[in-house]
């Protein structure tokens, strides 16, 4: 079976049958630069040159053991991102071992996929509403009479008239659905949004977090927005924008601007 060397700071990897012959042929290039004076000096010494490249360069070495096993070689801790080369070489599927060999500490830990190591995102259990989901999302550009009801799971904290707190209609799902395309970094097919909440600290607000699923690998993927009363004029027509946002009370949105209105009682745009 093949090895990669892997540069997780720049996400690159390079495949060879014979790790040490490719530090060999490599070694005029810059990425080997800072282990060059190693490979000339040791060049009949392929343990100490693999080593040399792993500390030095801050490579790691993946041999694929079989289908599914995987051992990665790197210098120290943290364990090398796997998840770019992963998803490139077709390895970011379920069920997959990981070995994990740290040179400086001298361990090897075996750990499984379900850590998150070769996906992006969180994995999501079973017991999210998956076929509801799914079917809603199908027909996404069709209105349908129950789209006034709220989505189980679903949350936010901007609230619509005559919809129940804190939760989404299908009909506003469907319409940022239709309007958004945010790809999955798994499987570059459209994310899901589920739910978006705005809330404020001490002193000023946060980011807007916007939490999204991708219902082919079933992962969980929350997303920041530093303007969500732009976003959400640009992700739904105007009859469908929530009127208020819930704080500590119920804050009408100024659309027209967009705004909150009344923020505070000494807020200078009263
Ligand atoms: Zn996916």
């Amino acid at each position: 079976m093949p090895y990669f060397y892997l540069h997780p700071t720049s996400g690159r990897s390079w495949l060879t049958d014979d790790p040490y012959r490719w530090l060999l042929d490599h070694r005029d290039d810059d990425l080997l630069a800072p282990a060059r004076e190693r490979l000339l000096l040791s060049a009949d010494d392929p343990e100490r040159c693999i080593r040399a490249a792993l500390r030095r360069c801050g490579l790691a070495l993946v041999r694929l053991i079989n289908e599914s096993m995987i051992a990665v070689r790197h210098w120290s801790e943290p364990v090398p991102d796997l998840r770019t080369w992963a998803k490139e070489f077709g390895w970011n599927r379920s069920d997959i071992g990981v070995s994990f060999e740290s040179l400086k500490a001298g361990k090897v830990v075996v750990r499984q996929d379900t850590e998150d190591l070769l996906a992006f995102g969180e994995r999501v259990g079973p017991d999210f509403p998956w076929p509801e989901y799914t079917a809603r999302y199908e027909r996404r550009h069709t209105d349908e009479p129950d789209d006034g009801e709220p989505a189980p799971v679903s949350f936010t904290n901007f609230t619509w008239e005559g919809t129940p707190p804190e939760r989404l209609t299908w009909r506003v799902l469907k319409a940022i659905w239709t309007a958004e395309q945010v790809a999955c970094p798994n499987c570059d097919v459209p994310l899901v949004l589920i739910s978006f909440d705005w809330q404020k600290g001490m002193m000023s607000f946060r980011s807007a977090r916007i939490v999204r699923h991708c219902l082919r690998c079933r992962r969980r993927f929350e997303d920041s927005e530093d303007r969500p009363l732009e976003w959400l004029v640009s992700v739904l027509p105007a009859p469908l924008r929530p009127t208020n946002l819930r704080l500590w009370a119920a804050i009408p949105i100024d659309w027209p601007r967009p705004a909150l209105a009344q923020l505070l009682p000494t807020c200078a745009d009263r």
